[in-house]
């Protein structure tokens, strides 16, 4: 249950006071009958009409975006622009937060959501939700690489690593670069750079391609987002 005005406010149908408005105005119906209190407390389910038309109560919001290189992956900052900045007004629902962080230069699937459970279970070191990044290297990547990662690393400083699945695409020894897939089950700060670095290469670009059972759709552009399908959210919960 909640207030009238609040229903409306959450479903983007207008400010509180744009709501109050049409609330005292006669424009809304709860469950057939005209309401005039901003007030009154009313269900999630209730049948709420604005000049007719359904409002559909939904608590929780999901989106995918793919997250372009410069943008942080925080819900603010005073100088910096933030992935809330690349969502339309109405989508900006109170809460809604990134599902974890990819780095400011890091790109690729990026979850939003309003959802603080659904968050958590995503990030819980034991629910081992693997992630799969594409990753453009500094140097040649082979099968030691690989197997080092399958037998779980531990960085400089210490820190031990679940064991992780490498695919090579592409070697090129006489640029020294190389392109592959990894994927980790952990997120740790800088994972993946921190991965590489004491394997002796550098991470020159890298592009987050899923998570769990989402994948970065190939038609999302760059800075662009969409709400999870009904199939996406199913599957991930
Ligand atoms: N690993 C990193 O080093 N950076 C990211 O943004 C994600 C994983």
């Amino acid at each position: 249950m909640l207030r009238l005005d609040k229903f409306l406010a959450n479903m983007k149908v207008g400010s509180r006071s744009q709501v109050h408005e049409i609330i005292k105005a006669g424009q809304v119906t709860v469950n057939g009958k005209v309401c005039r209190s901003a007030k009154q407390k009313v269900k999630e389910d209730a049948e709420v009409l604005v000049n007719g038309q359904a409002v559909i109560y939904q608590q929780y919001h999901y989106f995918l975006l793919n997250k372009p290189a410069g943008v942080l992956s925080a819900t603010e900052d005073s100088r910096q622009k933030t992935v809330l900045d690349l969502l339309k007004d109405q989508d900006r629902y109170q809460k809604i937060a990134p599902v974890g962080r990819l780095d400011k230069d890091t790109t690729g699937l990026l979850l939003l959501t309003n959802d603080g459970q659904l968050a958590h279970q995503l990030l819980a070191p034991e629910y081992h939700v693997p992630k799969t990044y594409y990753a453009l290297l500094a140097g040649v990547a082979d099968e030691e690489t690989a197997k080092a990662i399958a037998a779980g690393l531990t960085l400089k400083d210490g820190t031990e690593l679940k064991p992780g699945q490498l695919k090579i695409l592409r070697q090129d020894k006489d640029q020294e670069q190389s392109e592959i897939e990894i994927t980790i089950t952990e997120g740790k700060y800088h994972q993946v750079k921190r991965m590489f670095a004491s394997q002796g290469m550098k991470v020159l670009k890298l592009k987050r391609l899923s998570m769990g059972p989402l994948t970065l759709p190939a038609d999302l552009a760059p800075g662009s987002y969409r709400p999870l399908t009904e199939e996406e959210l199913a599957a991930l919960k």
